[in-house]
């Protein structure tokens, strides 16, 4: 049965334990006949942490004089795909800040390279760019891109993510459609927490990733950062509203529990925000509760601790083997077996199916 906005403010609502497993148990059976048991696992590479943005929940933001600022070469970027290959991953991730200084013709040469050598599906993260950019990253081979719209709620969002000079609002929005119209396999997502979000906009977040009918939904709490605006906020101000969304850990599961409901063939991961608001849980309930994709981290670790888009990442003190080796190590204690192939996403299959069913059927009409 098709889920309401009211439904799902309904279950954000929710508090009886009781009630709650009933949710956790029909995302997990809804997650096992869409998109089986499989996990898949796809290798994240952070690729610079340069960033001329100033979002005040991001700690890679440009007035941040804090972090160190790294761009990998290369050389660094194929070594990370190719570990991440030999490993047996069937993607890898290339993310980083909205970096003005990365080489877009580069970066093209590099996947097209990784994309001859390997069957690794390339899925890119790297904020808003171009459409002239995108189109030529997508010619090179590139697969998916993620961009969250971080909340649906259009005033909170412009507030935690002010334009650059001479910027037209709206353009993350746009850039959506601009991603699927291009070919990519689109994922967006959200963030759960934000200082001033309420539960009725985490219910149209939800209502977004249907209407979208996205192919990976990324959601994660919001962690405060003390070298960011929003971090620096005291407490009393974000707890003051009663309907003030909680970053918790059973809120980040309602919505990836209501993404699973709402976007039954989406690939849905479970995230590292999660993994370090609870380390020993978190990842784990992500999989129990709707997700079906893990992300261990491939950056190189001199580089990962300069990555922090917030403070105590989880695995920003690992090294590649230790990721790869607790995620499967997790999946073991789950009893959920690791995922081969590429994973595309089965919800673009099946738009695809739908979309060339529709066009014979109104040919047949003809
Ligand atoms: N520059 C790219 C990649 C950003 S990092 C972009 O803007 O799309 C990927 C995601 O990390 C962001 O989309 C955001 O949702 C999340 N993130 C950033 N700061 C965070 C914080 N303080 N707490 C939790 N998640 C955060």
């Amino acid at each position: 049965m098709k889920l309401t906005l009211a439904d799902i403010l309904n279950w954000l609502c929710e508090t009886d334990a009781r009630r709650l497993r009933e949710l956790w148990e029909r995302a997990d059976r809804v997650r096992r006949e869409h998109v089986g048991n499989a996990v898949h696992l796809r290798g994240l590479i952070e690729i610079s942490s340069f960033c001329d943005r100033s979002c005040l929940y991001c700690g890679l933001r440009m007035p941040n004089r804090e972090v160190l600022r790294y761009r990998m070469s290369a050389e660094e970027i194929l070594q990370a795909a190719r570990a991440a290959g030999e490993r047996g991953y069937g993607t890898i991730v290339l993310q980083a800040g909205e970096d003005p200084g990365l080489d877009i013709d580069a970066l093209g040469q590099v996947i097209a390279r990784v994309k001859r050598e390997s069957a690794l599906a390339i899925t890119l993260s790297l904020g808003e760019r171009s459409e002239e950019e995108l189109r030529a990253l997508k010619n090179a081979g590139a697969d998916r891109y993620l961009l969250r719209f971080e909340t649906s709620h259009a005033s909170l969002f412009d507030q935690i993510h002010p334009l650059k000079p001479a910027e037209p609002p709206g353009q993350r929005w746009a850039l959506l459609s601009c991603l699927r119209e291009l070919g990519f396999e689109l994922g967006s997502g959200v963030m759960i927490g934000l200082p001033g979000q309420r539960l009725e906009d985490l219910a149209w977040d939800v209502e977004w990733f249907r209407r979208w009918d996205l192919d990976m939904i990324g959601v994660g709490p919001f962690i405060a950062d003390p070298q960011t605006p929003l971090g620096a906020m005291p407490l009393s101000n974000r707890a003051e509203n009663a309907l003030q969304v909680q970053g918790d850990e059973v809120t980040t599961c309602k919505v990836i529990a209501l993404a699973r409901l709402v976007c039954p063939r989406a690939n849905i991961p479970s995230t590292t925000a999660l993994a370090t608001i609870n380390p020993e849980r978190g990842q784990r309930l992500g999989l129990e509760r709707g997700a079906n994709v893990m992300m261990p981290n491939f950056t190189p670790a001199k580089y990962r601790r300069a990555y922090a888009i917030y403070p105590q990442k989880a695995g920003s003190r690992c090294t590649v083997e230790e990721s790869d080796r607790s995620a499967r190590d997790c999946l073991a204690a789950l009893g959920r077996p690791v995922a081969s192939g590429r994973g595309d996403s089965p919800a673009m299959e099946r738009r695809r199916a739908t979309s060339s069913r529709t066009l014979e059927a109104s040919y047949r009409a003809e």
